[in-house]
C-alpha cells in the first residue's frame, strides 16, 4: 500500500505524522511510503531526510491525497481534506468522533475507512499505539517547562555565596498520564513537589517520584475512581473539601499546574479566583485542562495573562506542537505500530480486521457505515 502522509493545514500545528524513521519501519512491512513537500520542516524533517530515507516526496497536497491509499495525519482532516477521501481509502489520525459527528457523516459518506488515533483502547496490549499517553506525556512535559521560563527564580534550592536559595514549590493538580509527567519532570528540576487526584490510587505512584500526596480526610467509598481508572464528577461534599485544602496551598505554592479532567465532561474547576488572588506575585499556573474549559477560573485558552496581583497563568493548548520534533516522532511511532498490527502478513497489504478489539475500537468509518461508539473491547 500507499502511506501517505500530508503537511497539516491546522494553523500552528508543526507535528507531522511519518518521519523518516518510521518510514522505515513501514517499508519493512511492504509498504511504500509518500511525504507531502515541506510536511516535516517545522518538526525538523526536511525533505532530503525523507529522501533519504526511501520516501517518496510528493508536491501539493491534492496529489498527495490521490496518490496515498493510507493517510497518516496528526489533525482531524479538514472539510477540503475529507472531501479528496475516497472508497478503498484509509485515513488514520486523531478525529474525536463525539466531537465531530459532521465531520464523521462527511468521511462516513465517501466511504472511506477511518481510524481514530484518540480511540485507541487503553489496554495493555496498546500501550504501543497510545497516542493520548504520548501526547499527554509531552505536555506534562513542556507545561514544567513553560512555567519555568515565566517563573523568574531557579525550581531547585541553592546555598550560595550571594545566599541562600529556598527551592519552588509546585503543585501538581490531577495525576493522570501528564500530571504525572509533569510530577517527574518538576522533581527532576530540584522543585519540591506536591499532587493531588481524586483516584487515591494514584498516591504511591506521586510519592515513588518523590512529591508529596495531598491526602483529603475523605470517606474512600466517596473518592473519585470510576471504572477504568478514570475519574467521576466529584460529590458537592468532596469538592468543598477539595477548595479547602487547595486554599491552604495557594499563598504556600509558586507554580500550579493543573490537569484535572472527567472524561465527556467539560474540565472541572478547581482552581478559583480567590486562590489565584491568594498567590504571591510572581507565580505562574499552567493550565493544560485550557481546551477544555480550564481548571482555574481566570484562565484563557491560548493565552498567556498576568492578573493585577502579578501572577502568571498560562492556557495554551498546543504543548505538543511546541514540542513538534518529539511530538512526531512518538505519534509517529504510535501510528506505525498500528499499521503493523493491520499488515500482519508483512506484505504490504491492509488487513483491516474488525473482530480484532483495537483495530475495532479505533475504528470510526467503515465501508459505508459509522462504527463509533464502538462495543466495549472483550480483553483488558
Ligand atoms: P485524564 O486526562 O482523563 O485526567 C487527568 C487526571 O485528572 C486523572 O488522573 C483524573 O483522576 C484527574 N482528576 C479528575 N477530576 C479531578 C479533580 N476534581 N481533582 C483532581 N484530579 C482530578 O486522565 P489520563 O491521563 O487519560 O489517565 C486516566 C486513566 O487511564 C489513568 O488511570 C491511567 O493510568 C489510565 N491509562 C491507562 C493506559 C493503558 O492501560 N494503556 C494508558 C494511559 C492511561
Amino acid at each position: 500500500m500507499k502511506i501517505g502522509a500530508p503537511k497539516e493545514c491546522a494553523e500552528g500545528e508543526a507535528r507531522v505524522a511519518l518521519t523518516p524513521e518510521s518510514a522505515q519501519h513501514l517499508q519493512k512491512l511492504g509498504h511504500t511510503c509518500l511525504v507531502e513537500t515541506g510536511a516535516g520542516a517545522a518538526a525538523g524533517f526536511d525533505d532530503t531526510a525523507y529522501r533519504e530515507a526511501g520516501v517518496e516526496v510528493i508536491e501539493g497536497a491534492e496529489a498527495l491525497w490521490e496518490a496515498a491509499d493510507v493517510v497518516i495525519k496528526v489533525r482531524e482532516p479538514s472539510d477540503a481534506e475529507a472531501g479528496r477521501l475516497r472508497q478503498g481509502k484509509t485515513l488514520i489520525s486523531f478525529f474525536w468522533p463525539a466531537q465531530n459527528e459532521e465531520l464523521l457523516e462527511r468521511c462516513r459518506a465517501t466511504g472511506a475507512n477511518v481510524i481514530a488515533m484518540d480511540m485507541v483502547p487503553r489496554i495493555s496490549r496498546a500501550q504501543k499505539m497510545d497516542a493520548l499517553s504520548s501526547t499527554a506525556n509531552i505536555a506534562g512535559y513542556r507545561a514544567v517547562i513553560e512555567a519555568g521560563n515565566q517563573f523568574g527564580r531557579f525550581f531547585t534550592g541553592q546555598v550560595t555565596a550571594a545566599g541562600k536559595v529556598p527551592p519552588a514549590k509546585v503543585l501538581v493538580v490531577g495525576a493522570g498520564v501528564a500530571g504525572l509527567a509533569a510530577i517527574g519532570t518538576a522533581t527532576s528540576l530540584g522543585a519540591v513537589v506536591r499532587a493531588f487526584d481524586v483516584r487515591p490510587e494514584v498516591a504511591e505512584q506521586i510519592e515513588s517520584m518523590g512529591a508529596e500526596f495531598l491526602f483529603l480526610d475523605f470517606d474512600d467509598a466517596e473518592d473519585g475512581s470510576e471504572s477504568g481508572g478514570y475519574a467521576k464528577p466529584s460529590s458537592p461534599e468532596f469538592r468543598e473539601k477539595q477548595l479547602a485544602l487547595f486554599r491552604e496551598q495557594a499563598p504556600d505554592v509558586d507554580i500550579v499546574i493543573t490537569t484535572a479532567l472527567i472524561p465527556g465532561k467539560p474540565a472541572p474547576k478547581l482552581w478559583l479566583e480567590d486562590m489565584v488572588k491568594a498567590m504571591k506575585p510572581g507565580s505562574v499556573i499552567v493550565d493544560l485542562a485550557a481546551e477544555r474549559g480550564g481548571n482555574c477560573d481566570l484562565t484563557e485558552p491560548d493565552q498567556r495573562i498576568v492578573t493585577d496581583n502579578g501572577v502568571v497563568i498560562v492556557g495554551y493548548t498546543d504543548f505538543p506542537s511546541r514540542m513538534a520534533t518529539q511530538a512526531s516522532l512518538l505519534y509517529a511511532t504510535n501510528v506505525r505500530h498500528m499499521l503493523t498490527d493491520l499488515t500482519p502478513e508483512k506484505d504490504g497489504q491492509l488487513h483491516h480486521d474488525m473482530e480484532d478489539d483495537v483495530i475495532r475500537g479505533s475504528t470510526v468509518a467503515y465501508e459505508g457505515e459509522i462504527t463509533f461508539p464502538p462495543p466495549p473491547p472483550k480483553v483488558q
